[in-house]
């Protein structure tokens, strides 16, 4: 479900009709939904309300301040991957108690300032990680709280490069080998073991990777208390997919009931790190068309967006649904059309032989679900300017990112003395 939608034939976020937001800030640029954002969030929550359990977005996927600001005002925390992100996720207004370190490579510095901020849980990912964290804790006269991220080796059947716990992925530890682990973690005076922590992958679509993982985390839990290993927290990760195209992907209390089928008869808390499924349908972009050109066989639609912009369709082969802002009239011809940017790259492509009604130069279209993994990821290439970021709530909008400057981008660039 979110908020965006044509009324009298005009395509709206909320109650703000996208042209009026584009005559505003030009285009492209990413506008998010405060009520779908709120909803996600909410549906979620709810589906856990009747256990002990903490949900802390996952920033990675869309670190805007004021989507992490618009979730901390409901309660949720914050799963971090860098130094950078932990600085955000602070701004926002959510506490270091309330925020989990996730990632393969955290950096001495980056450890010493999560320890200054009370980070919650640190997910260690490797021994010689847990080996530093240690150093670093007891050089601060502090002690870190970690979970150890396990590998379960479930196969998440989603895409190769958003597939994170199977034997080949660099993250976590399997879980043979994250026993001895364990009981190193015991043994170190800058470390309290609090819980075990998983991801197995993202845009998940079916439950059986989930209840795999989860059964299995439930067995290696009780093996580590029978070492009397105190285990209080369980963090399972994100990875519930959402609809792009034609994906069911299961509603978040089907989700919730696997977890507690799972977890029930074990007495802990629970973390979750959902991403995309309370942002990627919060979100649009939206571009105009520049040409329309009749390549030898193909119709290519040109617009102003780029894969610097939005970098999941060639990244990932993603499907983004396409959509006119002001639908062309009922006897512009439909036709295969290929949507694309002007970066100088084959590759990119937002939709290749797409059945659409071909659209006019200046008309605005935009890509649905582009809330998650979409700015974030967004770059400079071909000195291309970031884009802003708007974000409605009921009748107003307001710019929650700005344009980048001609200045911003040349300024980082310095001439050596000898030129
Ligand atoms: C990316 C990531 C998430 C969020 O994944 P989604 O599929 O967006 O829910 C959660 N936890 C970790 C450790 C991640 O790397």
């Amino acid at each position: 479900m979110d908020h965006f939608s044509y009324k009298n034939g005009v395509y709206h976020a909320e109650d703000v009709a996208i042209p009026d937001i584009a005559k505003a800030v030009g285009t492209p640029f990413y506008c998010y939904s405060s009520a779908t954002l709120e909803h996600h969030y909410k549906v979620f929550s709810q589906a856990f309300s009747d256990v002990d359990a903490k949900i802390c977005f996952a920033v990675k996927s869309n670190d805007n301040l004021a989507v992490l600001a618009t979730f901390a005002r409901l309660g949720a925390g914050a799963d971090v991957v860098s130094g950078g992100e932990i600085r955000r996720a602070r701004k926002a207004g959510i506490k270091g108690e309330n925020i989990v370190f996730s990632g393969v490579g955290k950096t001495a510095e980056e450890m010493s300032y999560a320890l200054d901020e009370g980070i919650s849980q640190f997910n260690v990912e490797s021994e010689p990680e847990l080996l530093l964290l240690n150093d670093v804790a007891i050089s601060k006269s502090k002690v870190a709280r970690i979970a150890i991220r396990v590998n379960p080796d479930v196969d998440p059947k989603t895409h190769a490069k958003i597939s994170t716990g199977q034997k080949e992925s660099k993250f976590g530890i399997s879980m043979v080998h994250a026993l001895p682990v364990y009981r190193l973690a015991n043994s170190l005076s800058g470390i309290d073991v609090q819980g075990v922590s998983v991801h197995i992958g993202s845009q998940l679509t079916t439950l059986e990777p989930f209840s795999q993982a989860f059964s299995r985390l439930r067995n290696f839990v009780n093996d580590l208390r029978s070492e009397d290993i105190i285990v209080t927290t369980l963090d399972l990760g994100g990875g519930l997919g959402i609809t792009y195209g034609k994906e069911q992907p299961p509603l978040p209390e089907f989700y919730a009931e696997i977890v507690k089928r799972e977890t029930k008869d074990l007495g802990i808390k629970l973390l979750f790190e959902p991403g995309r499924v309370l942002v990627g349908n919060a979100g649009i972009m939206v571009t105009k068309v520049i040409y329309v050109k009749q390549g030898e066989n193909r119709i290519f639609v040109i617009a102003d967006a780029a894969m610097n912009d939005l970098i999941r369709p060639t990244l990932y082969d993603a499907y983004h649904e396409i959509i006119s802002i002001i639908p062309p009239s009922g006897d512009t011809p439909t036709e295969l059309v290929d949507v694309v940017g002007p970066v100088c790259e084959t590759g990119d492509i937002f939709a290749e032989q797409r059945l659409m009604k071909i659209p006019k130069t200046d008309d605005l279209i935009a890509f649905r679900s582009a809330g998650a993994y979409g700015a974030v990821m967004a770059g400079t290439y071909n000195s291309r300017l970031l884009i802003p970021e708007v974000m409605v709530r009921g009748d107003k909008f307001s710019i929650v990112r700005e344009r980048q400057t001609y200045e911003e981008l040349l300024g980082r660039d310095k001439l050596p003395e000898w030129l």
